[in-house]
C-alpha cells in the first residue's frame, strides 16, 4: 500500500481549513496545514470579526444621541479612528495566536507558504514537496472588481479596516452584504456615504419587503443610496476621487469601495492541471461529500460553496472530518440556514422569502409588523423595526422569518432552531412571549396580511 507523508493536507488556514485540520488531528490523523498569510482567513482578518467590531464602534454614535432622552448628558464626543484601528489590530493578532495554539495543541504541522497541487496526492510549498492521502482545498474567496476605467483608484473590503486617513466622503459600489455593512458602518462613524447600486434593490435574494424597509432605514440614518445607477469610471482629482455614474451623475469621494461580489480563490494553485474541475466562477465543483472530480481532493467553504458564510464552512469541514476520519458519511442540510447583515439596524433572516415560498409551497399566509421599539419612546430615535413571518398554508409550518431591527442576528438565531425543527404558526402562537422585548412580536402576530 502506498504511504503518504500525511493523512490530510489542508490548503488554507481560514475558518473551514482550521476546523478540518484541528478536528482531524484530534481524531488521530496526521495533518498538515499550509497558509501563506495570517491564520484565521477572511473571517478573522478582514471579514466578520473586524467588521463586527467596527459595527459596534459605529453604534456608539446613535447611542450617544439617544442617551439624552434617558437623562444622560454625554457632552462632547470625539471619534479616534487611529485608536479603533490599533485596538482592532491588537485583537486580530490575539485571535491569530489563538488559532495557531489550537492547531499546535492538536498536533497539526503548520507550513508557511503558497501551496500548489502537483497531482492527486502531491502538494508543493516553496522548495518542499509533500504527499497526503487526502488534500482539502479551503482557500476561500477574494473580492471581485468589475472592469471599469480607473478601478485601480478604488479599494476592496480588505483595505477598509486600515484606511488612512479616515474617509470623510465614501462611495460604496454594490448592494450586497458587504456594501450595505460598510455603508452603514462608515455612515455611523461619521463619513458622508453614497451607495451606488446597479439594480433597484439592496440585498439580492432577500425578501422584497425586508430590503425595501432596510433601504428606507439606511436612508433615514444618512446613507445616500442611488439605485439603478452603475459606476462607469473613476478619476483622480486634486481634491480626491470622482465616481462617474451611468446617468451622468458625479460623486466626489476620498475613498471608493468596490463591494461587487467575491470569487473563489483558486488561481495559481495547480488545481486544473491536477484534474480538479472548476465551475464558471473558478470554484471547485464538489459532490455532496465535498469531493472534487479528483476523489482524493476535497473542498469546503467559499472556494466551493454558494453560501459564503463562516458557519457553513465550519459545518462543511465537520462533514469532511466525519466522512474521512470518524463517524462515516453524512450530508449537510442547508435548509433554514439563518443569516444576518450587520447594517444599522441589523437584518436577520431564516428560510424562504415571500416570493420563493409562493413558488415552492403555493399558498402561503403572511404576517407582518412594523413598529417603534419601546427603547425609542424616550430616545426619540426615529428607528423602526420590521418583522415578517411566512407560513405554508397547507402544513402551517413557518417557512420564512425576516427582521430588520436591533439585534436581529441575535434574535433570529434562536428562531432558526425552531424553524429547523419544523415549528408551525400554532407553535409560535402557543409560545409565551418575553415582555417587553422586540422579539416577542414574532410570537404575538395574529392578523395575517390581506
Ligand atoms: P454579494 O453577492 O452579496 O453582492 C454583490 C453586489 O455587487 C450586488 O449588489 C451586485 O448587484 C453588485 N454587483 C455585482 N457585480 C457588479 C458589477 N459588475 N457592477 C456593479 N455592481 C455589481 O457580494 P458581497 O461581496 O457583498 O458578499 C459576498 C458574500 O460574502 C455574501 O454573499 C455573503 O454570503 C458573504 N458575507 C456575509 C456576511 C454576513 O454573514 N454578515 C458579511 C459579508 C459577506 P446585484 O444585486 O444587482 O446583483
Amino acid at each position: 500500500m502506498r504511504t503518504f507523508d500525511f493523512d490530510l493536507f489542508v490548503i488554507g488556514g481560514g475558518s473551514g481549513g482550521v476546523r478540518a485540520a484541528r478536528m482531524a488531528a484530534q481524531r488521530g490523523a496526521r495533518v498538515a496545514l499550509a497558509e501563506c498569510a495570517e491564520l484565521g482567513g477572511t473571517c478573522v482578518n478582514v471579514g466578520c470579526i473586524p467588521k463586527k467590531l467596527y459595527s459596534y464602534a459605529a453604534g456608539y454614535a446613535e447611542a450617544f444621541e439617544e442617551a439624552e432622552g434617558y437623562g444622560w448628558h454625554v457632552g462632547e464626543t470625539r471619534f479616534d479612528w487611529a485608536q479603533l484601528k490599533a485596538n482592532r489590530a491588537r485583537e486580530i493578532t490575539r485571535l491569530n495566536g489563538v488559532y495557531r495554539s489550537l492547531l499546535e495543541a492538536a498536533g497539526v504541522q503548520l507550513i508557511q507558504g503558497w501551496a500548489q497541487l502537483t497531482d492527486a496526492h502531491g502538494v508543493q510549498v516553496g522548495e518542499k514537496h509533500f504527499t497526503a492521502q487526502h488534500v482539502l482545498v479551503a482557500t476561500g474567496g477574494m473580492p471581485f472588481v468589475p472592469d471599469i476605467q480607473g478601478r485601480e483608484h478604488g479599494v476592496v473590503s480588505d483595505a477598509m479596516f486600515d484606511l488612512d486617513p479616515f474617509p470623510k466622503r465614501l462611495v460604496v459600489v454594490g448592494g450586497g452584504y458587504i456594501a450595505c455593512e460598510f455603508a452603514s458602518i462608515f455612515n455611523g462613524l461619521g463619513a458622508q456615504v453614497t451607495q451606488v447600486q446597479r439594480s433597484a434593490h439592496l440585498l439580492n435574494e432577500f425578501d422584497e419587503d425586508l430590503r425595501q424597509f432596510l433601504a428606507k432605514e439606511m436612508t433615514r440614518t444618512g446613507v445616500d443610496i442611488r439605485f439603478n445607477a452603475e459606476i462607469s469610471m473613476v478619476t483622480r482629482l486634486e481634491s480626491g476621487l470622482c465616481a462617474l455614474l451611468s446617468r451622468g451623475q458625479r460623486v466626489e469621494a476620498d475613498t471608493i469601495l468596490f463591494a461587487t461580489g467575491r470569487v473563489p480563490n483558486t488561481a495559481g494553485m495547480g488545481l486544473e492541471a491536477a484534474g480538479v474541475a472548476l465551475d464558471e466562477r473558478g470554484g471547485v465543483i464538489v459532490d455532496a461529500h465535498y469531493r472534487s472530480s479528483v476523489p482524493s481532493v476535497l473542498a469546503v467553504g467559499d472556494v466551493s460553496t454558494r453560501q459564503q458564510l463562516t458557519p457553513v464552512a465550519l459545518a462543511e469541514a465537520m462533514v469532511v472530518v466525519d466522512t474521512l476520519f470518524g463517524k462515516g458519511k453524512r450530508q449537510l442540510d442547508y435548509d433554514y440556514t439563518p443569516t444576518a447583515v450587520f447594517t444599522h439596524p441589523n437584518v436577520g433572516t431564516c428560510g424562504y422569502t415571500e416570493a420563493a415560498a409562493r413558488m415552492k409551497f403555493g399558498k402561503v399566509t403572511i404576517f407582518s409588523s412594523e413598529f417603534r421599539a419601546l427603547r425609542h419612546t424616550l430616545s426619540e430615535s426615529k428607528e423602526r423595526t420590521f418583522m415578517k413571518l411566512i407560513v405554508d398554508k397547507a402544513s402551517d409550518r413557518v417557512v420564512g422569518l425576516h427582521m430588520v431591527g436591533p439585534d436581529a442576528g441575535e434574535i433570529v438565531q434562536g428562531f432558526a432552531v425552531a424553524m429547523r425543527c419544523g415549528a408551525t404558526k400554532a407553535d409560535f402562537d402557543s409560545t409565551i412571549g418575553i415582555h417587553p422585548t422586540v422579539a416577542e412580536e414574532f410570537v404575538t402576530m395574529r392578523e395575517p396580511m390581506p
